[in-house]
């Protein structure tokens, strides 16, 4: 598992999923930042309060940790 891995995250299906519902931390106070990794409008903020969509951050995480699976199963 690398280090860019959230807390409050679960893995269900082979997909992270982030439980940001309780976390007023990623919520980027109604303003509309360019998101990291699509650079659409979004309004929320990763751990290191970088403008993400969820889903985005969801997806790049599920794909971070399944490259360390392969890593590791080599
Ligand atoms: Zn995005």
């Amino acid at each position: 598992m690398t280090a860019t891995a959230p807390s409050g995250h679960r893995i269900y299906q082979g997909l992270v999923s982030l439980d940001w519902h309780k976390k007023r931390e990623h919520w980027g106070g109604g303003r509309r930042r360019p998101c990291r990794f699509c650079h659409r409008l979004c309004f929320l903020l990763d751990d290191d309060r970088h403008p993400v969509h969820k889903i985005c951050l969801e997806r790049a995480l599920t794909a971070s940790l399944a490259q360390g699976e392969r890593r590791a199963a080599a």
